[in-house]
């Protein structure tokens, strides 16, 4: 099946009690036994398993092209299994570049638990080489970054890391559909589903899918219902429901952000247009190589700085001003504000996610708001 056809359909059926077409939400946390004690439905406890967190993760697993996945109430509690899935004394690579609040989770919870971990430009593929080490067991690729859109080569990176005998995670978070991991080796995809997914800024969840299902998977799979960081049947429900229109709204939002970022790339009051799609990006060519489209995010520098900035996103009327992004509303976010102390984000940056709007409004706002 092609790839918006999978989205409509992996993960649902017919709801075979009722003949449904849209499934039930089981709000249930218990599920009864047969006479025999067995569990012959599948069914035991709702943190173990439940019918709509089983259908998402069979959702999206499909849709992905993987073996198996693990959902989670946020992106970052399944960031956490997969780190808990490691043991002290194992080392990580991580892209420096890396969500920050993946890199903070590592620095400020798994360091102290004898993780250890080191932060290299992956789009450097010497530097990633060279941080490899006997005790690497895992590498942590994130692309396009954020909030610089910076773009690594999976494929590539891949490789390096498996000749160390380590596994490559992809935080696939910004790019889902347009950007396939595990063709290009990754072996675990991660999704914060309160973005793409979910598409509408009301769910938070996340979710780990592995490429085959192996030991490691199975670790995580125990994190899951032993830690018991579980998302809710709604939040379940919920997520599935946005995937459904997931191809057809990346290919909007993508569209939607081409036409802005070649809008501001031309405005003399922008220094700098971070953006795969355009052509004078660093890592265009790889962002061609490797993405369908370019996506729906993208930042951009405003000429006078850090006061400059903070005046665009207080004059912007249809942006909303807030952090988080993949809503089919457009946001506004001045980065280093939100990132607060050790911040990497240039003061002069402003982030958009891009949403399901008119472009030609979007851009009418950004230009009355820059002045
Ligand atoms: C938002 C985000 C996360 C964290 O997900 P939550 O659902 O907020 O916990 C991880 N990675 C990326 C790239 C993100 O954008």
């Amino acid at each position: 099946m092609k790839i918006e056809t999978l989205a409509v359909h992996a993960g649902h059926a017919i709801d075979p009690a009722t003949g449904a077409v849209s499934s039930p939400i089981h709000l249930s946390t218990t599920f009864e036994r047969d006479t025999e004690g067995t569990y012959s439905r599948g069914f035991m406890y709702t943190r173990n398993n439940n019918p709509n967190r089983q259908e998402l993760e069979h959702g999206i697993s499909a849709l992905e092209g993987g073996a198996a996945a693990a959902a989670f109430a946020s992106g970052t509690g399944a960031s956490m299994s997969i780190f808990q899935a490691l043991a002290p004394g194992d080392h990580i690579l991580a892209h420096v570049d890396a969500y920050y609040g993946t890199s903070r989770l590592l620095r400020e919870v798994f360091q102290r638990w004898g993780l250890d971990m080191s932060f290299v430009d992956m789009s450097d593929l010497r530097a990633a080489e060279k941080a490899l080490r006997p005790k690497t067991k895992l590498a942590w690729m994130e692309t396009p970054s954020n909030p610089l859109l910076k773009i690594v080569d999976l494929a590539a990176v891949a490789k390096i890391v498996h000749t160390a005998g380590a596994i490559c995670v992809c935080d696939n978070t910004w790019a889902p559909i347009l950007q396939r991991p595990f063709d290009l080796g990754a072996d675990l995809i991660l999704h914060s589903t309160t973005k793409y997914f979910g598409g509408h800024c009301d769910v938070l969840g996340g979710i780990v899918v592995s490429k085959v299902e192996n030991d490691f998977f199975q670790r995580i799979r125990s994190i899951q219902y032993e830690g018991g960081a579980v998302p809710s049947p709604f939040d379940c429900w919920l997520i599935l429901r946005g995937m459904r229109t997931l191809p057809w709204r990346m290919r909007a939002h993508s569209e939607n952000a081409m036409k802005v970022a070649d809008f501001l790339s031309r405005h003399r009051k922008v220094s700098r247009v971070h953006y795969p799609g355009l052509k004078a990006h660093p890592g265009h060519e790889i962002a061609a190589k490797q993405m369908s489209t370019f996506g729906g995010m993208l930042s951009f520098e405003v000429k006078d700085g850090r006061d400059a900035a903070m005046s665009v996103a207080a004059k912007i009327k249809i942006f909303t001003r807030a952090t988080s992004l993949g809503g089919v509303e457009s946001l506004i976010e001045h980065r280093a504000s939100i990132e607060g102390a050790g911040t990497t984000s240039p003061e002069g940056l402003l982030r958009l996610s891009i949403g399901l709007e008119n472009a030609e409004d979007l851009i009418e706002d950004l230009d009355q708001a820059l002045g």
